[in-house]
């Protein structure tokens, strides 16, 4: 099997922007010369995302006719499926500092080394009110999403990137595996089919048995974590990735699935995340990609369904990775097993269904949750970060 049998990525071609060699030694030379401009953590997210392939067929960041038709369209002006705009954006006073500049080098911060250099096409204003009502469905600041675009330029600035670098992280090195390098791995394993998994949070028992269920139908399970930046009161990543290594070690099949890191920002739009996020983990090479009830949600912006409903706006085919919808699982006594309200007739009381909030003031407390609702070696670690951050 070669890698052309895996699932073509969205648009036909795995998109590397990655300058190697000679080539990333003269972009480095040239970014000397051009102005320079900082990244916030999503678009710094983004622009990792871009350079690898992820956001194939994206090779840069979006003008305003791409903009608009996501906005309006979920679809690029080329016709092909999206949900969320990928943008940069600029302050009026960065607009007059690049005034005729052909190309600017985007820094994660003040004075960092060059990550980057974009070349300038098109900067045009932004529509903050239609950006934030067609991406979040909403223009109530409270949301994180909504927020986050407020506080941002009033410009974006557009063109094609070519990246000097991938943006350094100093963890998870062994689990940063870019489009390409999941999609070898999947070859390498003989998958055909593998299911991806959106994560912010620990695993527990229900989600567990959601990723067991699809795994049952495919041939591989790619565990997905979001690593970019999230709400500050969701658990720490390397709490997270604790959890994940200890389940895997005692309740995954080693040769079944794996766990990769997904290095995007968190936008919280619900519904149209959910699709952005699909696309996305297409071009890692998954066929299928598991849509929870709420998926990317926050708050009540969003109907229970409405991140499974959104698939059906597109035609059968159209996005290329099949979504598999679950409901909310749980652990029932008198099943003695995983089910959901689809398969278990039985009633609440017969059912260990914990609150989020429940759950962490047990965990505050102490006090592991029970095994039928989470693993101990989870609960554990959750205990311990617990402690160690009260401290
Ligand atoms: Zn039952």
């Amino acid at each position: 099997m070669t890698v052309t049998d895996a699932i073509p990525p969205h648009g036909g071609t795995l998109v590397n922007l990655l300058a190697e060699g000679a080539e990333a030694e003269m972009l480095a030379q040239e970014a000397e010369h051009h102005p320079k401009i900082t990244v916030n953590h999503r678009e710094l997210s983004d622009l990792e995302m871009l350079s690898v392939g992820a956001l194939s067929p994206l090779t840069g960041f979006q003008g305003e006719k791409d903009h608009r038709q996501v906005l309006e369209t979920m679809h690029l002006s080329n016709g092909l499926a999206w949900a969320i705009p990928v943008t940069l954006s600029l302050t009026e006073e960065e607009v007059k500092r690049i005034g005729g500049a052909d190309a600017v080098v985007l820094t994660s911060r003040e004075g960092g080394d060059p990550l980057a250099v974009l070349e300038v096409e098109e900067i045009f204003k932004r529509e903050r009110q239609a950006e934030a009502l067609g991406v979040f469905g909403t223009e109530d600041l409270d949301h994180p999403g909504v927020k986050a675009l407020e506080e941002a330029g009033d410009y974006c600035l557009a063109g094609p990137v070519r990246a000097i670098r991938l943006p350094q992280h100093h963890d998870f090195a062994k689990y940063r595996l870019t489009p390409a390098q999941t999609r070898a791995e999947f070859v390498k394993r003989g998958w055909r089919t593998v299911v991806g998994f959106q994560t912010r949070n620990p695993i527990h028992r229900a989600h567990e048995y959601i990723q067991k269920c699809a795994l049952e139908i495919v041939d591989g399970l790619l565990v997905h974590p979001l690593m970019g930046a999230t709400k500050g009161d969701d658990v720490p990543a390397d709490v997270r990735m604790r959890c994940y290594e200890a389940l895997f070690s005692g309740y995954y099949p080693k040769d079944r699935a794996i766990i990769s890191v997904f290095p995007a920002a968190m936008r919280y739009a619900g519904p149209k995340e959910a699709i952005w996020h699909a696309i996305c983990r297409k071009n890692y090479g998954c066929t299928h990609f598991i849509v929870g009830r709420d998926h990317a949600g926050v708050g009540t912006y969003y109907g229970t369904y409405d991140a499974q409903k959104i698939f059906e706006e597109f035609e059968p085919g159209e996005l290329g990775i099949t979504p598999l919808m679950f409901e909310h699982s749980f652990y029932c006594l008198k099943c003695e097993g995983m089910g959901s309200p689809k398969t278990c007739p039985h009633a609440d009381e017969d059912r260990v269904i914990l609150s989020g909030t429940k759950v962490r003031e047990m965990l505050r407390n102490g006090e592991r949750p029970p095994d039928e609702f989470s693993r101990p070696e989870v609960a554990d670690i959750l205990i311990e970060a617990m402690r160690a951050g009260a401290e």
